[in-house]
């Protein structure tokens, strides 16, 4: 199951991202959340559950996911995609991915103020 959320900042930055698994065929292989990608200075959508993690277009491994305390600014309140987060996946991952609608680091202006929303996009 997974759902979509949208980034976007200030500067102009808006763009829609996956959050869980893309659907039943592939649900045991990839759980996506949205990572910054230093090289392409982008949000990127990575699959967690990959052998190794890399950015879908670069390639690199130099990503940083956005639940990682240098990307986040001011916490949010409402937990975006609570339901994305399985026990299946804790037990796979050892930790939960957690996006907020809080302040989160702009990967184009590099400021803390990006923001995601739930698009309220859903597939199973
Ligand atoms: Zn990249
Ligand atoms: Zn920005």
């Amino acid at each position: 199951m997974g759902s979509g959320v949208t980034a976007t900042c200030l500067c102009g930055m808006n763009t829609s991202i996956i959050i869980g698994s893309g659907g039943m065929a592939n649900s045991m292989s990839a759980y996506y959340f949205p990572c910054l990608c230093k090289h392409c200075c982008a949000i990127v959508q990575v699959n967690f559950l990959a052998e190794q993690k890399q950015c879908p277009k670069c390639k690199t491994t130099k990503i940083i996911p956005y639940d990682d305390p240098t990307l986040s600014g001011d916490a949010g309140e409402r937990i975006l995609s609570t339901h994305t987060v399985t026990n299946w996946m804790d037990k796979k991952l050892k930790r939960k991915l957690i996006l907020t609608d809080g302040t989160y680091k702009c990967s184009q202006c590099n400021q803390m103020t990006l923001r995601f929303a739930d698009n309220g996009y859903r597939w199973d």
